[in-house]
């Protein structure tokens, strides 16, 4: 799952993207309204956390703006303890829910986990075949024997999981898998498909990841 961090506070900024990141997810910051305009225009994001105080335009602002240029994505909208009437008026401008400041850091790893499966439309708990993934545990299962993953690892079976049986392209998966840093030269996600396949499919008579030559990656019981 991929994030768009939107705050001018570099502090929380880093602090909110480093705890999401060692959540496995992939995390870009915008530091201003604009900022975080171009980067929702440019990448699709599974969500955005928006702080509603930003320098230059306030975060009602753009997510009005959002909204009004169709982008869909879960927004989480950051507010000031008590004002009630802000959280009303962001609900109204478009944002999905919000969360007061100062927030707990397990409140807003829930808020987004909901957030994100209502925007991927799946449950807790994803199953192909004999394969089963718990996004709240974080552990993957085959045939009932726990499976070792990396959090990127996790990342990208998570999302080859939600999109199954369907082929995804390795341009798809650098943009929910990856932040903005991904060098596109890199092999790394062949690397990665390598490992979790190896981790997924070795000793199993049964392989369930499987490349499309030319096309993607996917999950499927026949080659
Ligand atoms: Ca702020």
């Amino acid at each position: 799952m991929r994030v768009l961090v939107v705050e001018d506070e570099q502090r929380v900024a880093s602090f909110v993207a480093r705890s999401l990141r060692e959540k496995a997810w992939a995390v870009d910051i915008a530091g201003t309204g604009a900022e975080a305009l171009e980067a929702a225009r440019r990448a699709d994001y599974d969500l955005i956390l928006l702080d509603l105080r930003l320098p230059d335009l306030d975060g009602l602002e753009v997510c009005r703006r959002l909204r009004q240029e169709g982008i869909e994505t879960a927004i989480l909208m950051l507010t000031a303890r008590g004002m009630v009437e802000e959280r009303v008026r962001g609900l109204d401008a478009g944002a999905d829910d919000y969360l007061t400041k100062p927030f707990a850091l397990a409140e807003l790893h829930a808020r987004i986990r909901a957030l994100g499966r209502r925007g991927l439309g799946r449950g807790v708990v994803l199953r192909f075949a004999d394969l089963t993934l718990d996004r709240r545990r974080r552990a993957v299962e085959r045939g009932g024997q726990p499976v070792a993953l990396t959090q990127k690892e996790f990342a990208l079976l998570e999302f080859l999981l939600v999109r199954a049986p369907e082929t995804v392209g390795r341009s798809e998966i650098v943009e929910h898998v990856w932040d903005a840093q991904f060098d596109s030269g890199s092999n790394l996600v062949e690397v990665y498909i390598n490992r979790l396949r190896q981790k997924l499919d070795q000793g199993h008579a049964v392989k369930l990841l499987h490349t499309v030559r030319g096309v993607g990656y996917r999950l499927g019981l026949e080659p």
